[in-house]
């Protein structure tokens, strides 16, 4: 009990103490990092950051554990659980680092520099600057892809940042209140309880899970009257939901969500968006195509990602990345291929797997792996150079310094071996409303599936250890706990 007290003691102590300043050393290489998502924030938390000047550039402040973004929709929990202060994460790193609440506009890759425009609400349009690199790793993820479809940016909510999770959250309240106004008609009032979901990836059907456990556990009891109108409605192109997981948790998802009366769409393509309806084309099965108009209250599109544009806009400064379509081509040491100082990770890099939250935290692990390393070769062979120089000049103790030399040169060999970057997938797991989750995680050199409420006691355990911070993990369980006890908090 007293260690932990004092622990605790000294964490605060540590928290509150005055932060180092940080001071570029010229002898040092300035390493520009771009993004505070899964990706960068690997990198981060792994890099020794006594080896370069390390700077920081992101418009968002924090870093966002994005797996349990769709239960914020809904208030199960509260955005800032699960939010961490990317000042809280620097803090903690051994040499200070340089922090910039700013966008990088654009990458110049000969001048090596980065424009960064500071596009806080408030200030000045056109606060630009530049910021010069010697190394830099872009993180910056990706954007909501719509594929040019007609009114889907005007008339839909997103599900990839928090602000998107709160709009959602102020939606939902805004159709049920609506829906339960005086002298509403029953056209209106189904139209506004009719949720609309694109896309059958993980977060659409994540997404539509949490808004059914939504009506079924608070806003029957709240508001009973309208809530035998609620509906939702899954929309998805392909032939089934959940493309990326194995056949019979396609099947288990499938049959769980139509018993929950969520009513999924498959074959059926999104073309058109207007302000209340949306319209689709279903391929039957004879091959004739049948047009929908479906009127909706609130609409979700969670179609997949699309490059960002300061990405695009490097695609085309570098003649080898020509062809990339879909972000940053990057070599097995995820360097951006046609460049020697630039490296790529995350959802706006293109390594040959499939765009996750785990797959970015792996490549920035394996990228601070290799950086340090980079750092203790070149300082290994600094020494070496300098211990050569000397050592016909030595006469006692030469054969000490020719020891050393061999030392360290053995060590040299070692440190530079890195392996390229590989990626080890430790599963995939989607939750899928009341209570129910599915699990497909390899196992033994097999594959294991799993679909049911023990999976959501494992997904949920999951989740949990794989938050940022303690300071996370008790929040979230704190939220869960709070649900359950006195209902999700629908005030707007
Ligand atoms: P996704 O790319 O996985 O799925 C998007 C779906 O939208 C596709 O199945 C596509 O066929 C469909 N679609 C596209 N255009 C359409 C249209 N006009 N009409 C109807 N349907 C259309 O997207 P996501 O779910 O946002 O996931 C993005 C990435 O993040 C994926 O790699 C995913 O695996 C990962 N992710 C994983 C988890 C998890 O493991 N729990 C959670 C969220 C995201």
């Amino acid at each position: 009990l007293l260690g932990t007290i004092g622990y605790t003691c000294y964490q605060i102590w540590d928290d509150r103490h005055p932060q180092e300043q940080f001071q570029p050393d010229p002898s040092k290489k300035t390493l520009v990092v771009l993004g505070t998502g899964w990706g960068s924030v690997g990198l981060l938390k792994n890099l020794d950051t006594e080896n370069y000047n390390v700077i920081v550039i992101s418009p968002r402040n924090y870093f966002l554990f994005t797996p349990l973004l769709p239960s914020c929709t809904t208030g199960l929990i509260e955005h800032r659980s699960i939010m961490e202060p990317v000042r809280t994460i620097l803090r903690h790193k051994k040499a200070a680092v340089k922090y910039y609440e700013a966008e990088a506009s654009s990458v110049d890759p000969d001048r090596k520099v980065i424009k960064i425009v500071d596009n806080r609400d408030g200030t000045p349009k056109g606060a630009e600057t530049e910021i010069p690199y010697d190394m830099l790793v872009i993180g910056v993820g990706a954007e909501n892809a719509t594929f040019g479809i007609p009114g889907v940016r005007e008339n839909s909510c997103f599900l990839k940042e928090i602000g998107d999770a709160q709009l959602i959250r102020k939606k939902i309240m805004d159709c049920v209140e609506r829906a339960s106004f005086k002298g509403q008609t029953q056209e209106e009032i189904d139209r506004l309880m009719h949720m609309v979901v694109v896309g059958g990836g993980p977060t659409g059907v994540e997404f539509a899970g949490e808004l059914r456990d939504f009506f079924e556990e608070d806003i029957k009891k709240l508001i009973p009257e309208i809530s035998h109108r609620f509906k939702v409605t899954l929309i998805e192109a392909l032939p089934n939901v959940l493309p990326s997981f194995s056949k019979q948790l396609i099947e288990y998802t499938e049959n769980t969500m139509r018993e929950e009366n969520i009513d999924i769409k498959l074959k059926t393509m999104v073309k058109r968006v207007t302000e209340e309806t949306v319209q689709a084309e279903v391929s039957r099965p004879d091959g004739s195509k049948e047009v929908l108009t479906i009127p909706y209250g609130l609409l979700v599109w969670a179609t997949g990602n699309a490059v960002r544009p300061v990405v695009r806009d490097l695609l085309g400064k570098i003649p080898a990345q020509k062809n990339s379509r879909r972000g940053l081509a990057v070599n097995e040491y995820l360097v951006v291929q046609g460049t020697s100082d630039i490296w790529a990770v995350g959802d706006c890099a293109v390594a040959g797997y499939a765009p996750t939250a785990q797959v970015a935290s792996q490549e920035g692990t394996f990228l601070a792996r290799l950086f340090n390393n980079m750092a203790k070769t070149e300082a290994h062979e600094g020494r070496i150079t300098e211990l050569s120089g000397t050592l016909n000049l030595q006469q006692g103790n030469a054969a000490e310094v020719a020891q050393e030399i061999e030392s360290l040169e053995k060590q040299l060999r070692r440190i530079k071996d890195v392996k390229p970057f590989k990626y080890s997938h430790q599963g995939s797991l989607a939750y899928i409303g009341s209570d129910k989750a599915v699990a497909d995680v390899p196992w033994f050199n097999g594959n294991f599936a799993s679909g049911g409420s023990l999976t959501f006691l494992f997904w949920r355990s999951a989740y949990l250890s794989m938050c940022f911070s303690t300071r996370n993990r008790v929040l979230v369980i704190v939220d869960w706990l709070k649900s359950k006890a006195f209902g999700r908090d629908v005030s707007r």
